[in-house]
């Protein structure tokens, strides 16, 4: 499994990809467990080359599969959870605004503004509905990061710009 960086232009052309939903029966596919638990493993294994930082999320778009998928390390446990055609809601106005960096997008960091409180609606790898009814503050950040790959937008579009 080989992590697509903004440093290739073919990587870049990738990451900018719409990634699509899966269906039940892909979901259950030996094919997409193999793929969802890949990239649990990756990024549960991930420090970038400097040492400074570990990975809070991936989507699998990032390794090269433009499917609705990612996982995202629970803060207090450190386990990564798959968020598969997950769909992404924020909970009222407010935001705040923090550093940001990506795996795909070596040595870049930045300030984007987020929601502070957001609800995900997703399919857990059985293909179950679920539901994370409030999720605040840096977890909420790394979930509308990753819900912002599926999409092909990367960080850096959203950076605010330096005053
Ligand atoms: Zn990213």
């Amino acid at each position: 499994m080989e992590l697509l960086t903004t440093r290739l232009e073919q990587d870049l052309k990738k990451l900018r990809e719409i990634s699509r939903a899966l269906t039940p029966e892909e979901i259950t596919s030996s094919r997409v467990q193999q793929l969802i638990a890949n990239l649990v493993q990756f990024a549960q294994n991930y420090s970038s080359p400097d040492g400074h930082y570990k990975c809070a999320g991936l989507s699998a778009v990032q390794v090269g599969f433009p499917l609705r998928i990612y996982v995202v390390r629970d803060r207090k446990t450190e386990v990564f959870t798959p968020y598969i055609n997950p769909g992404l809601t924020p909970l009222g106005d407010a935001t705040n605004s923090h550093v940001e960096s990506c795996l795909s997008i070596p040595n870049v960091s930045g300030i984007v503004e987020r929601y502070t409180r957001v609800r995900l609606s997703y399919l857990d790898p059985t293909g179950q509905r679920q539901m994370l009814k409030e999720v605040v503050g840096f977890t909420a950040r790394v979930l509308q990061h990753e819900q912002d790959h599926l999409d092909g937008i990367l960080f850096t579009d959203r950076m605010s710009k330096p005053k």
